[in-house]
């Protein structure tokens, strides 16, 4: 089958020291102590990684387009013009203290994959578009997945124009000297059509490495719900109110905590949840807490679960008030991003004649994928990285691993833009 054939190609003409070179020279840009990198969305150094990305792929002759919020795009044309590209690509901003490979990685492994199909001379008859989206973090501006979110329509660009980051700086400021930067490339509209999303990423957590895989093939994005509870009780002296009658928040909190643990427990291990936030007020030794106010962070990569389990949290922290008061509010609500099977079986099928071990796994983080799963047919491809480990300057992946993520990339995006 030819683009059997073509997938083999482009994998084996994936240039493993390359990958791992352009990484350390992005890594370079807003490199912090501890091999760390500092390169927040729409800065001076996220300026100068696009201007980077634009030099490698200008060197190959590829036009590179940018729309209003400055995602930025550059495509490797095909044989149909009329035919709607497949974009592959990720974010190249970074946390304040963050690592050097979360979001260049799939940034980078795009890119390669469009080197490889260039060194293996396989024309496609779809476009392939690589992709930078803008503020995937959200580290300066909030919210994250900024860039994807707008372009999805998700969000408006009006709305993303009044925020200021914390040193006061607008990003509607920010954005035009991000697009003042590059004042040769052709605008573009947002939520044009796409034939298929590619997002390559570090998984950012255990997994992989926990199990000897290389490859995971992402089948979807888990759903989050987020709640703030408050409880309120009554203020008392901690040596003279009687254990009886105090309407003690604190203590109640703990119950309801304790019994949240017990709803949320799963023994497949899929289940995420976090209380991360406890307020105590007034936070006096001898005084009893008159009002508790804790999070509620809770994720699952299937919505049965994530309705049913959500739905008895407040009678749960009902059952646990005793003689306080308690309200529970939800803050999020996002369900789960689940992958169309023809996307994850291209995937497979690329991880497989690749001959790297691979594993099919759920996303335990949010990704610019999320949005741009709204829109058209989308996956994922992760590979390992060491301990789990990511926003922070230890995060590390391996040479060989990113090799292995490029090679997926390339024989997935040579079958979905029809090699
Ligand atoms: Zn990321």
């Amino acid at each position: 089958m030819a683009s059997e054939q073509a997938a083999r190609s482009a994998a084996a003409a994936v240039d493993q020291e390359r990958l791992w070179r352009r990484h350390m020279a992005m890594a370079e840009i807003g490199a912090i102590a501890g091999n760390g990198v500092n390169r927040q969305a729409l800065s001076a150094e996220d300026i100068r990684a696009r201007a980077l990305l634009l030099e490698w792929t200008g060197a190959r002759g590829w036009q590179a387009t940018v729309d209003p919020i400055a995602n930025l795009f550059v495509r490797r044309p095909g044989r149909d013009p009329s035919a709607a590209p497949v974009v592959a690509g990720s974010h190249m901003d970074s946390q304040p203290a963050g690592g050097r490979f979360d979001g260049i990685f799939g940034v980078l492994a795009a890119l390669e994959a469009l080197e490889a199909l260039e060194a293996a001379g396989i024309a496609t008859r779809h476009p392939i578009d690589l992709v930078a989206w803008t503020n995937e973090e959200g580290g300066r501006f909030v919210p994250g997945a900024m860039g994807s979110a707008v372009f999805a329509g998700a969000i408006d660009l009006a709305s993303c124009l009044k925020l200021s980051d914390a040193a006061g700086i607008r990003l509607a400021d920010a954005l035009e000297a991000t697009l003042a930067a590059t004042p040769g490339l052709a605008r573009r509209d947002f939520s044009f059509p796409i034939a298929a999303y590619l997002e390559p990423h570090i998984e950012q957590g255990p997994q992989l490495e926990d199990t000897g895989h290389q490859i995971g093939v992402v089948t979807g994005i888990q759903g989050a719900r987020w709640y703030v509870v408050e409880v309120t009780g009554e203020p008392g002296h901690a040596g003279t109110a009687p254990l009886g009658g105090r309407k003690d928040a604190l203590r109640a909190a703990i119950r309801m905590i304790a019994a949240l643990q017990e709803l949320m427990h799963d023994p497949h291990d899929a289940l995420r949840f976090t209380v991360g936030r406890l307020e105590v007020e007034p936070n006096s030794p001898n005084t009893v807490p008159a009002r508790v106010t804790f999070s509620i962070d809770f994720r699952h990569p299937e919505a049965r679960i994530l309705n049913e389990r959500g739905a008895r949290i407040e009678a749960v922290c009902q059952a646990g008030a005793g003689p306080c008061a308690v309200t529970v509010t939800e803050t999020f609500n996002r369900p789960p991003s689940v992958f169309p099977a023809a996307i994850v079986d291209a995937i497979e099928r690329a991880a497989d004649l690749t001959g790297c071990r691979y594993m099919r796994m759920p996303s335990g983080a949010f990704h610019d994928a999320n949005f741009l799963a709204d829109l058209t047919p989308t996956g994922m491809i992760f590979v390992p990285c060491a301990k789990g480990i990511s926003h922070s300057p230890a995060e590390y992946a391996s040479p060989e691993n990113l090799a292995a993520g490029a090679r997926v990339v390339a024989a997935t995006l040579a079958e979905l833009a029809g090699a």
